[in-house]
């Protein structure tokens, strides 16, 4: 059992100790609605699938922001980063696995890559199942706000 670690929140007036990787909501009450990438897991809509095991499926990303650009998608539904619970981190594990060991694959490992999740608006997430970006094939620079 992994002990939980945990954060204080300190500029909220509502301060509290939260376990990190306490879900904001729980399926069974909120289900997590379709995604394109359930669609795209079911073959119900068309993708570039470039690497798929029993928890990865990982496909080329339709609008890329780098000459690779794959999202790796874990087969358990987690709408955001926030929702994983802190027993299972190796559901972000493994998809940071998938995408180090297709990296090498492809054999731009030793020139690198990044891997970026985004979460929620101020991180720039547009699809609700938690996914890794994995950019590769150029020179990426630095990133951050753009303001
Ligand atoms: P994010 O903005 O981090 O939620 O990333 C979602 C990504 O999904 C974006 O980079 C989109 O370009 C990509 N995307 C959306 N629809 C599709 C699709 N049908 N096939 C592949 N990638 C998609």
């Amino acid at each position: 059992m992994i002990a939980s670690p945990r954060v204080i929140i300190v500029d909220r007036p509502d301060a509290a100790i939260v376990p990190i990787g306490t879900p904001t909501h729980s399926q069974e009450e909120f289900p997590m609605p379709d995604t394109i990438f359930h669609k795209i897991m079911r073959r119900e809509i068309p993708a570039d699938i470039v690497f798929e095991d029993d928890h990865v499926i990982a496909f080329r990303d339709i609008a890329p922001q780098a000459p690779v650009h794959v999202l790796f998608v874990p087969k358990r539904d987690f709408a955001t980063l926030n929702d994983v619970p802190a027993s299972e981190p190796e559901i972000i594990g493994r998809l940071a696995v998938a995408a180090a060991a297709w990296a090498k694959a492809q054999g731009f490992d030793e020139d690198g890559y990044r891997v970026v999740m985004n979460c929620n608006g101020d991180g720039g997430q547009t699809v609700f199942q938690i996914h890794l970006h994995l950019l590769a094939g150029a020179p990426l620079g630095r990133f951050g706000t753009t303001a």
